[in-house]
């Protein structure tokens, strides 16, 4: 295993063992549950959304060092930034885990999630790295609680 590798992995155990952004939000203006069958992960992520911005963001739920340690980077990420911008970043992400062959450097924007670059080897993983990235995309199209968000 390359040196590279080794640091990504410390990475996603770091995330897995000490998530960012973990727990329940007392008021979520957005909640959505994300499952991934194919390996038993659950996600839920809530967003508290003020003026366009996600004020706070929390995931819960369990699964795979891989779905937990992204929601965790995705948490991290996403606090403070326009919804605008959030949904950028989760197509970047989506693509980024969806493409073949080489990749170019990652939008530095992306942080920590770059590492999870390993995982695209592995395609039943990436259902995984994605779970809480799509989850999170349906909460901001769909999962808005009634009369919580300005
Ligand atoms: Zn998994």
């Amino acid at each position: 295993m390359s040196l590279c590798e080794d640091l990504y992995r410390d990475i996603i155990l770091d995330h897995y063992q000490h998530p960012r952004g973990k727990g329940t939000l007392p008021a979520p203006t957005h909640r959505e549950e994300g499952l991934n069958p194919v390996c038993g992960d659950e996600v839920v992520m809530e967003l508290d959304v003020r003026e366009g911005k996600v004020c706070e963001a929390r995931f819960s739920g369990h699964g795979c060092s891989i779905s937990q340690a992204s929601a965790s980077m995705l948490t991290e990420l996403i606090a403070g930034q326009p919804m605008d911008q959030v949904g950028e970043l989760i197509e970047k992400f989506k693509t980024r885990m969806t493409t073949r062959g080489e990749l170019g450097e990652c939008p530095c924007e992306l942080g920590d999630v770059e590492a999870l670059d390993g995982v695209r080897k592995y395609p039943v993983r990436i259902k995984c790295a994605l779970l809480a990235w799509t989850t999170l995309q349906r909460a901001m199209l769909e999962g808005e609680i009634d009369g919580k968000a300005t």
